[in-house]
């Protein structure tokens, strides 16, 4: 059986060579560690193989192990999606919100991150995925919904994350990753709003995903193995 640093080591060697393909240099592109439904000594594991960075998409289970992991210097990145009773929990204990995806929950997450920590991360997910998608703002609705998120006081907006519709179809999945692209250097353009940060790619996808530009890589099954949802 593999072990988590196994793991480690073949997605770096995928992000590797994924970047010399497309004459990136690798330290622009980071490993987030995606350990919804994986316990808190597999993040443990990870962190031991050299991972700092986690994601995780339900509240209640992520406050568990930021408890349990009290004693690690890890970074706690929020990617699921958001309901408004949840943002003052969010804004006090993540560093990173990859999920917001409309401007009242934006609102909330600056009114309510605490003064004496450094602005909240923030990426708009965006839907390029149609009717497929029932999360993440239009590419219609991106430009003003970015220019009213950058003026939040607490938040530092970062970029975009998006999660396309799966396919093994690589043309496909390129096709996807160029629109985020696209729409991230709209922003830049018009807007001048200074975003870096595509958070696009998961276990089946990080290599188009790093062709388009991806800064960070969601990482869940390839590291931690499948999830298990279901009665043990
Ligand atoms: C679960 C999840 C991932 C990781 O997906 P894998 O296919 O297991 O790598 C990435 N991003 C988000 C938003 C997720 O919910």
């Amino acid at each position: 059986m593999s072990t988590i640093a196994d793991n480690i080591a073949l997605v770096s060697a995928r992000i590797r060579a994924a970047a010399q393909a497309s004459q990136r240099d690798e330290s622009s592109i980071h490993l987030l560690a995606v350990s919804k439904t994986k316990p808190a000594a597999a993040l443990r594991e990870a962190y031991a193989a050299g991972l700092r960075d986690f994601g995780e998409n339900y509240l209640q289970e992520a406050l568990g192990k930021q408890a349990e992991l009290g004693d690690l210097p890890l970074s706690w990145h929020f990617i699921g999606p958001i309901q408004s009773n949840k943002t003052r929990a969010i804004a006090e204990n993540f560093a990173w919100v990859h999920s917001v995806d409309r401007l009242k929950i934006a609102q909330r997450l600056s009114e309510q991150r605490p003064a004496d920590l450094p602005p909240l991360n923030i990426c708009i997910q965006v839907n390029v995925s149609g009717e497929a998608s029932k999360s993440g703002c239009t590419p219609a609705d991106l430009p003003a919904l970015a220019s009213a998120i950058s003026a939040l006081p607490r938040l530092k907006l970062r970029g975009l994350m998006a999660i396309p519709e799966p396919t093994d179809d690589r043309a496909a999945q390129d096709a996807a990753f160029a629109a985020v692209r696209r729409l991230n250097e709209n922003l830049r353009d018009r807007l001048d709003l200074p975003t870096d940060t595509l958070s696009m790619g998961m276990s089946h996808d990080l290599e188009a995903a790093i062709a388009q530009g991806a800064t960070w890589v969601r990482i869940g099954t390839a590291l931690f193995g499948a999830r298990d949802y279901g009665q043990p």
